[in-house]
């Protein structure tokens, strides 16, 4: 399968690592929109949100978990931070296995 992520997780790419277990991967985003810039991402190829099925639960709970844990060991995100799910075309997703970005560091205006 010709998936980037798919590709970072199996090594066949270099990326930045700063969490790995045997079902979740965190590296640093290759193009930054703040200091701290993170991607979680499941092992599991799974395309977009939209596709989760319910025997992903448990999966996607430890993904959100592994956010918090990773901005909690950020002083720069103590002030606060953002987790963002890009889900399909129109919200901007540009690869297609599903990941959460950790966005810190900085002031964000509110997008909604
Ligand atoms: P999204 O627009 O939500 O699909 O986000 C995809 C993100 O992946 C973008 O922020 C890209 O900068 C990032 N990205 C793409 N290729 C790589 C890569 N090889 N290593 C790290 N981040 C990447
Ligand atoms: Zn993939």
């Amino acid at each position: 399968m010709d998936c980037i992520f798919c590709k970072i997780i199996n090594k066949e790419i270099p990326s930045t690592i700063v969490y790995e277990d045997e079902s979740v991967i965190a590296f640093k985003d290759l193009n930054p929109v703040a200091p701290v810039h993170i991607l979680v991402v499941p092992k599991k190829h799974i395309s977009a949100l939209r596709e989760v099925q319910e025997e992903d639960i448990t999966l996607l709970g430890k993904v959100l978990y592994t956010c918090k844990e990773i901005a909690k060991s950020l002083p720069e995100c103590d002030g606060g931070y953002r987790v963002i799910n890009n889900c399909g075309d129109n919200a901007g997703q540009t690869v297609k296995h599903i990941h959460f970005h950790i966005i810190g560091g900085k002031n964000m205006p509110n997008l909604i």
